[in-house]
């Protein structure tokens, strides 16, 4: 029998979203598009979370509303695995769609905005049961009861209004309503981000256990690096669409190779105050609606030649889990035959540098 946690339970192939930029006037001629998320691809196997990171405007937050269909993309596959088969969502109905949509739950930035401020918390973690006709009445509330309790939120404060709540207690209610499905792909958009840092602490550690103990599959889509790197397996950075670098988290950040990489990590900020700041990449973010030719990254990057201003550099493998889109790193094809060159040459044996 094969193992289905080794499989893809998402992969997501050549997935684009460009919205039209139309014309002033009458005539309303199309005249370009905002490549909003450009051909991006990857899986993502049972139980791990990959991290999605960029500055505002890189894609991140449109690729997962294009996978979880509410955006329709404008192209490419968006599989999933459902009763052990593989089902291209992008390809889906509103109507066919429906039964998967409980499958796959969203938890948004602003606690604040996703819960309804009239309807008590106990009805709001109680209502996927109720849209989806789940068990009766009783079984539902005993159900919202001991999710509510396993987010640390005490049952019986079940009856009260979500305003009674801070922001965190917020967000917790917000990770019971997704998780009263046992859907099997969350995608978390910037979860922490409207949160003080001491509390995106315990909301990070709260999804951490969630993840270990319900074996979830996530997408957590986040600007702050830090954050991701307590959560998940895999990173992948975006810059103006597209995936700029694609590893396992450590390996991301032991070594970013990506030199939009590199600067966004070296502005983490450091808590040893002798180490000055830095304050990250410089210049203006590329504008999605009017790319620069070649690799968009070109005009804030200090390793750029002329190769960068004219083409766009293709994903590439440069070890066995890392991708990269940058025309100055070899691949793992041309590192082996400069290895062997060398070998040949020297007559040593070389160590591959990372
Ligand atoms: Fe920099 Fe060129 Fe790599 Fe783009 S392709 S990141 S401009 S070195």
């Amino acid at each position: 029998m094969s193992d289905q946690t080794a499989q893809p339970i998402l992969s997501v192939h050549d997935l684009c979203k460009h919205f039209p930029i139309y014309s002033q006037g009458l005539l309303k001629r199309q005249t370009g598009n905002v490549k909003a998320v450009d051909h991006v691809s990857f899986d993502l196997t049972q139980g791990k979370t990959l991290g999605i990171v960029g500055e505002s405007g890189c894609g991140k937050t449109t690729t997962g509303r294009a996978i979880l269909r509410a955006i329709n993309p404008t192209s490419g596959q968006v599989h999933f695995r459902h009763d052990g088969q593989m089902v291209d969502l992008a390809g889906l109905s509103n109507k066919q769609l429906k039964p998967l949509r409980r499958q796959m739950q969203m938890i948004f930035q602003d606690p604040f905005a996703s819960l309804n401020p009239r309807m008590t918390v106990g009805a709001l973690v109680r209502e996927p049961l109720d849209i989806y006709h789940i068990g009766t009445m009783k079984q539902r509330t005993e159900k919202v009861k001991q999710i509510l309790a396993r987010v640390g939120i005490r049952p019986e404060y079940s009856t009260r209004y979500p305003h009674a709540f801070s922001g965190g207690q917020r967000q917790r209610i917000v990770i019971a309503r997704a998780l009263i499905l046992q859907p099997a792909l969350i995608i978390a958009d910037e979860a922490v981000s409207a949160l003080d840092v001491s509390v995106q602490a315990q909301v990070i550690n709260l999804l951490a256990e969630l993840k270990e103990e319900l074996n979830l599959t996530m997408i957590f889509i986040a600007h702050d690096l830090s954050v991701v790197k307590h959560i998940c397996d895999e990173v992948a950075v975006m810059y103006a669409g597209r995936i700029v670098e694609k590893a396992p988290t450590q390996q991301l950040f032991a070594a970013p190779h990506h030199p939009y990489t590199q600067t966004l990590l070296s502005a983490v900020p450091n808590p040893d105050p002798d180490v000055p700041m830095n304050l990250g990449v410089t210049g203006e973010v590329a504008d999605v609606g009017n790319l620069p030719n070649g690799c968009a990254f070109h005009p804030r990057c200090e390793h750029c030649e002329a190769i960068c201003k004219q083409t766009i550099p293709a994903q590439r493998h440069t070890d066995n889990q890392r991708l990269i889109a940058c025309h100055l790193k070899p691949t793992l094809d041309e590192q082996s035959h400069r290895e062997h060159e060398n070998e040949t040459a020297n007559g040593i044996q070389v160590i591959n540098q990372p």
